[in-house]
């Protein structure tokens, strides 16, 4: 896909979002709230779904944790228009209670759809709920600031997942700011492993996990901080076409 075509198809969801009531909670919406950031960033970050703000002005992450999340990004030197930011479930629900079960699955398609069109080599998770869709049966006190693979049935086919706290606890637990910090501090380093673990996976035969090269090409490294890498190169439609770089 161009980025054209990925703009193209990801503004197609936000349409269907906009307009959905799949679930109760089109009902106490105000807006829907997708998702949006670069059409071709490699890197996703998934939070838990709208707040009173979001809900307010459609977009993901514009209130006090939102702040935080880009006061977070701007430490490794990347802004939110360089990745995706989107949630679990793209309306706010009453009173911010947690989603329900039947709410994250009846939402759960445009999420997988966005991830196939953008095709992360990072999946960053932000807070629980974010975590047990992608990373189920862990705790996040244990798992915050940890990589694991990403599930392709996501519909992330070839991501890495990393879980990070939610802001929104850091902002009611001062003591978490620090943790986050360190473990965004990690986060472009993760994005080089994740991208060797594409590389290694689209030159083999197989779909077999790849193990991460043992050393880091310091070529690489410089590209680190760049989430943007086009991904505009004419691909193959064969089926084993797995990695883009
Ligand atoms: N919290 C979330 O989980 N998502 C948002 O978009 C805002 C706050
Ligand atoms: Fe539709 Fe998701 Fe909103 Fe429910 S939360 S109405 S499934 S967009």
């Amino acid at each position: 896909m161009t980025s054209e075509e990925r703009a193209a198809a990801l503004e197609a969801i936000a349409d269907e979002v906009r307009a959905c009531t799949r679930c109760r909670l089109a009902e106490g919406r105000t807006k829907s709230v997708p998702g949006e950031g670069s059409p071709d960033t490699e890197v996703v970050f998934v939070g838990e779904g709208p707040g009173q703000n979001e809900d307010r002005q459609g977009r993901p992450f514009v209130g006090a944790a939102g702040t935080l999340l880009q006061e977070l990004l701007g430490m490794i030197g990347w802004a939110r228009e360089d990745v995706f930011i989107t949630n679990v479930v793209k309306c706010r629900p009453p009173n911010n209670r947690d989603p329900e079960p039947d709410e994250i699955a009846a939402c759960e398609p445009y999420l997988r759809r966005q991830l196939e069109v953008l095709d992360p080599a990072l999946l960053v998770t932000l807070g629980r709920f974010s975590l047990q869709t992608f990373m189920p049966g862990d705790r996040i006190s244990r798992v915050h600031g940890t990589a694991r693979p990403i599930d392709p049935s996501t519909g992330a086919r070839a991501a890495t997942g990393y879980a990070l706290y939610h802001p929104a606890a850091a902002l009611r637990q001062g003591s978490l700011k620090e943790t986050m910090q360190r473990d965004m501090a990690a986060v472009p380093e993760v994005l080089i492993r994740a991208r060797a673990d594409r590389a290694v996976e689209s030159s083999t035969d197989t779909r077999a996990p790849a193990e991460a090269p043992a050393t880091i090409d310091p070529a690489d490294t410089d590209a680190a901080t760049a989430p943007d890498q086009p991904k505009d190169e004419p691909m193959t439609d064969s089926d084993d076409q797995y990695g883009l770089f």
